[in-house]
């Protein structure tokens, strides 16, 4: 048998490309909880570069804080560092590792 996940991850994304990219999104999280390695790994990666939660097709959201350092002898001190979390998943969820 031939693997065709990109194929079939590929014709999602194109499908549902622009308004309807909520529906692409979660068609890729129905694929990627199929027991189908090859095919979850896609659709999981897929929903990634959508900048989209692989567990619930959220649209991520990032936020930008700043990290001192003390151990810099000259500025800048601060180093500017952005985390990208689902709204949904790791706050509403309660188990967020930031
Ligand atoms: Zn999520």
């Amino acid at each position: 048998m031939i693997e065709m996940h990109n194929e079939v991850v590929e014709a999602v994304v194109e499908q549902y490309k622009g308004a309807d990219e909520d529906i692409a999104a979660d068609c890729l999280v129905y694929l990627s909880s199929l027991k189908v390695l090859p095919l979850a790994y896609t659709a999981t990666t897929a929903l990634e570069s959508m900048g989209r939660c692989p567990t619930c097709g959220c649209k991520l959201e990032s936020y930008t804080h700043r990290v001192y350092h003390s151990e810099v002898d000259e500025p800048p001190y601060y180093e500017s560092v952005t985390e990208v979390y689902c709204p949904y998943c790791d706050i509403r969820g309660g188990d967020y590792v930031g």
